[in-house]
């Protein structure tokens, strides 16, 4: 099915760098630059106005809460179809999984990423970016969380993974060999630090020793169960270098489009 891409342009959760608000509208450029074509690698046209229909960005009211009106705009779109939503911070994960949930009920999320945001809380702050996936898990949101590319651990984050059943496949284990298996609805939230900050620098925390764009590539493609929504998150476009992580972030929305688009088949 078609999916909707929204932005959600919200960074005031992030505890070191905020600009990641200006995400969605540098992946928007990126992904109808001249540089690129529409084409996705399955020979799928993704890139145009009637295959991916961008709905524009969440809008942040002064007196509102962000969480609130995140959560409320996904439940709206999940009702009728699967979406790509460009962030923002990874705190806007939470309520997006909110929003989804209340629309379509549990599911797997498979979250890459070189940490687990696993954090209770984080510098006071319990819906920080440290944390949303801590929120989704006491909140039984997802009935499995998968974690890959990890390598930015804590003991704190170890007895949070214990506490919540957390599957993590960390960059030491992916490099044995090991790969999620996924069934029934799956959800991604694609932390683009997860990637190793040569492929995709323009991130607040650069965590050497991570994925290659080839290999998440691939895990997407090789995907399992049905995918119902993806977020991409966490790009800076202030750190990024010659646009690399936005031809990556756009590269990704168009192989993540065909996926949707395959599976409707
Ligand atoms: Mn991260
Ligand atoms: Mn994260």
């Amino acid at each position: 099915m078609r999916p909707a891409l929204v932005g959600v342009p919200y960074d005031a959760s992030s505890s070191f760098l905020r600009g990641a608000a200006g995400a969605p509208a540098a992946i928007r450029d990126a992904l109808h630059s001249r540089a690129g074509n529409p084409w996705a690698e399955r020979l799928v046209e993704v890139a145009s106005p009637h295959v991916i229909e961008d709905i524009g960005d969440v809008e942040f009211a002064n007196d509102a809460d962000p969480r609130a009106a995140i959560s409320s705009a996904v439940r709206t779109i999940a009702a009728s179809r699967p979406f790509i939503a460009l962030g923002g911070d990874h705190s806007i994960t939470y309520p997006i999984i909110r929003g989804l949930h209340a629309a379509v009920g549990p599911m797997t999320i498979l979250q890459i990423d070189a940490h687990p945001d696993l954090y209770d809380e984080f510098e006071g702050d319990r819906f920080s970016h440290a944390c949303p996936f801590a929120r989704i898990m006491e909140e039984g949101l997802a009935s499995r969380l998968v974690q890959v590319g990890i390598r930015a651990m804590t003991g704190h984050g170890r007895d949070q993974a214990r506490r919540f059943g957390v599957e993590q496949i960390d960059m030491r284990a992916w490099a044995d060999g090991a790969r999620p298996a996924l069934t029934g609805r799956v959800y991604v939230s694609l932390d683009l630090d997860g990637i190793d900050p040569a492929f995709a620098p323009g991130v607040a925390h650069r965590e050497p020793g991570g994925l290659s764009a080839r290999e998440v590539l691939n895990l997407l493609d090789t995907l399992g169960g049905d995918l119902i929504g993806a977020d991409i998150v966490e790009f800076v476009p202030a750190q990024d270098l010659g646009g690399l992580t936005a031809a990556l972030a756009a590269k990704l929305v168009k192989e993540l489009t065909a996926q949707f688009l395959i599976e409707s088949d």
